[in-house]
């Protein structure tokens, strides 16, 4: 179903995160992303209380979530616990007889490429939903009209579905040459992000509107940057700087090409994703909030 005749990345363009369990993998290097999702778990219990429209349960009693980018756990089981939770604690203030609270499915949503045996292999065995995978790109339609009840996704958006081509375009003003990133790079090369992320944001937003029911819920969250502290001051800038003239030396020492490195996909984190405001999503966006997560000590177990 993934896709389902729409547009979509092809997985040779997906880079989806290292699998498994082991030294390296993103199941043992995400405990910032884990900060994250426990930060905002006030901020989500909020917005269902007050969002989410319940007249939708009277046709059906299962609420249908979808967690997208969920790589491979384990942070999206505490995301998707936290929904669950706020769910049943709304609906146990409306719905006085409990057997029919709601039940609830969840679709969690990664590239095709991503490790979902380890992600299946490591479900709470103690969840209280109904799980599915569901592969494929989210810039694209993943799911039926009217589907969805809740979509949420965490440090996931950022993530562009191709490199800016002005970006490794030797002839364009924006040509990266020698960075990995855009943060201490030209204007023309920050803008060519920008552009890039605006056009994958309105992907994701049109096929979303199109799969949400009305009165359903969608809740990003995407890493952000104060207008007041340029890219270069902004601490994951630096050090994609940091790891890019690393790889840059390692290309003059011909351990590898200089082009391989140029191709970063992560989106400017700025507040410039609040001005990306077109017709689509100013029916759908109704409240933005921001938060800081210290990053001190949280990169690694
Ligand atoms: N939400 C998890 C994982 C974040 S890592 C957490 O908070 O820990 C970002 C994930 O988004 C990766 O697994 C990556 O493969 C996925 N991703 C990036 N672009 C995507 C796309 N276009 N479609 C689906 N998943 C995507």
């Amino acid at each position: 179903m993934a896709g389902a005749g729409q547009s979509v990345v092809s997985s040779s363009k997906a880079l989806p995160m290292n699998g498994g369990h082991g030294l390296y993998s993103y199941a043992n290097n995400s405990t910032y992303q884990k900060k994250v999702i426990v930060a905002v778990k006030d901020l989500i219990t909020e917005a269902i209380a007050e969002k989410l429209d319940t007249s939708f349960l009277s046709s059906s009693n299962t609420i249908c979530i979808t967690e997208m980018g969920c790589s491979v756990g384990p942070n999206t089981f505490v995301a998707v616990q936290n929904i669950v939770e706020a769910v049943l604690h709304k609906y146990q203030n409306l719905v006085h007889d409990h057997s029919r609270l709601p039940k609830f499915l969840v679709f969690l949503n990664d590239h095709a490429l991503n490790d979902f045996n380890t992600l299946f292999t490591s479900l709470p065995p103690d969840r209280n939903y109904y799980v599915a995978g569901v592969p494929g790109s989210f810039h694209g339609r993943l799911f039926p009209a009217d589907s969805l009840h809740i979509v949420h996704t965490s440090y996931a958006l950022q993530w562009l579905s191709q490199v800016p081509e002005e970006v490794e375009d030797v002839s364009s003003p924006a040509w990266n040459k020698g960075r990995v990133y855009y943060s201490s790079a030209g204007d023309q090369t920050v803008k060519a992000y920008e552009d890039q992320f605006a056009k994958d944001l309105d992907c994701f937003l049109h096929a979303r509107a199109q799969e949400v029911v009305c009165g359903g819920l969608i809740m990003i969250l995407v890493p952000g940057r104060l207008d007041t502290t340029p890219h270069d001051r902004v601490f994951s800038n630096i050090s994609y700087d940091i790891l890019g003239s690393c790889l840059m030396d390692m290309a003059k020492m011909g351990i590898t090409s200089e082009e391989k490195p140029r191709k970063n996909r992560v989106s400017p984190p700025g507040e410039e994703s609040r001005h990306y405001s077109t017709e689509s999503k100013s029916h759908i966006i109704s409240h933005q909030s921001w938060f800081g997560v210290p990053f001190e000590g949280a990169l690694w177990k």
